[in-house]
């Protein structure tokens, strides 16, 4: 008989199936990845919840680290078994039209299909996990897997800083501070930014503050661009990042840009994204409007050296360790709300 492992699947509304599955070997360009840590993201959270019995069934955990346990042939990654990784389970053809323009967070193929015969998703809620060679990001030994599993939302806001072009000195608004804002308000510390953090929960905003952010606003009870213009930068701030908020939050970011400044929208709205705007207000004022979705392969890559060598820790953003047995538990623990990232460890 092979080998088993243990899987599990999302097979309606709030319900989790631990499957056995048959224990793969790593073809052609392949690597045989033993998960360690997955997190619950708020993605899988709304697989979760959600009502169309279509959805399903759906196998979810997308922030992946683990232990390098079997190579394939021709894997081109610097790869030994036993590294610890971090993976970046998203499909990268690497000829399509944006992989070729170095955007390969918009690769045409990201979502290709799964093998035939093997459920949708991304597969992490896993015991093992088979994955393709440039899915894989060594990252130090040291730092800890449920740490590590943190690589992909870190290489989302790599990326969207990235976009925001920071100069040292600037003045950057992070609008949220679940652990989105977080990362990118840490980020930006790190690009030599003075930074505010906007969030109206108190005890986030004291978050922010250990964090070692400069200044805290609850956006409900001040005014933003006020409170920005007054204490930190008369002219506004060059950088306003949009991780939460909706509508209002919007408004306050177009209010708080400086002259030829920038706004990130990193975060998406729900359930509807429709805002006024006005054009004269841009042509005048010269500020431009970004979006950033998902991470590409160099801001993966930035997302782990940064989290192998300290410059950011994320271990104020792991509010709760859940073993894998109890992803039930882990999802209901997740949508309570109040958590930054709850992280289910595997094969402990
Ligand atoms: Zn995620
Ligand atoms: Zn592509």
């Amino acid at each position: 008989m092979s080998k088993t492992y243990k899987a599990a699947i999302m097979t309606g509304p709030r319900t989790i199936e631990i499957q056995d599955m048959p224990l793969p070997e790593p073809g052609s360009g392949e690597v045989l990845i033993k998960v360690k840590a997955v997190g619950i993201c708020t993605w899988e959270q709304r697989a979760y919840t959600k009502e169309k019995p279509d959805a399903f069934p759906f196998w979810g955990g997308h922030e992946i680290a683990g232990i390098v346990e079997k190579i394939g042939p021709n894997v081109k990654n610097d790869l030994k078994v036993g590294d610890h990784v971090a993976v970046a389970s998203l499909t990268r053809c690497g000829e399509c039209y944006f992989c070729r323009k170095g955007m390969d967070n918009q690769c045409l193929y990201s979502e290709a299909p799964a093998k035939e015969g093997v459920t949708p998703g991304p597969r992490g809620f896993s015991e093992y996990l088979l994955v393709r060679g440039y899915e894989c990001y060594k990252v130090d030994p040291e730092l800890p897997f449920v740490e590590a599993a943190v690589s992909e939302p870190v290489a989302c806001c790599t990326r969207s800083v990235r976009q925001c072009e920071i100069s040292f000195g600037d003045t950057v608004v992070v609008q949220g501070a679940g652990i989105m804002g977080l990362i990118h308000a840490k980020l930006c510390k790190l690009r030599g930014a003075t930074v505010v953090v906007s969030e109206p929960d108190a005890k986030r905003r004291e978050n922010a503050l250990k964090a070692g952010m400069d200044y805290v606003v609850d956006p409900i009870n001040e005014n933003l661009a006020e409170f920005v213009r007054k204490n930190v930068n008369p002219h506004g701030a060059e950088v306003v990042i949009f991780t939460a908020g909706g509508q209002a939050a919007f408004k306050q970011a177009i209010e708080a840009v400086a002259v030829g400044g920038r706004v990130m929208l990193y975060g998406s709205m729900h359930p509807s994204g429709t805002v006024t705007i006005d054009a004269n207000d841009i042509h005048y004022r010269e500020y431009c409007l970004l979006g950033s979705s998902k991470h590409d392969k160099e801001s993966f890559r930035e997302a782990t050296a940064l989290l192998s060598s300290g410059a950011i820790s994320v271990k104020d953003m792991v509010s709760a360790v859940v073993p894998f047995e109890k992803i039930k538990e882990g999802f209901e623990l997740a949508l309570a709300g109040g958590q930054y990232r709850v992280v289910l460890s595997v094969n402990e």
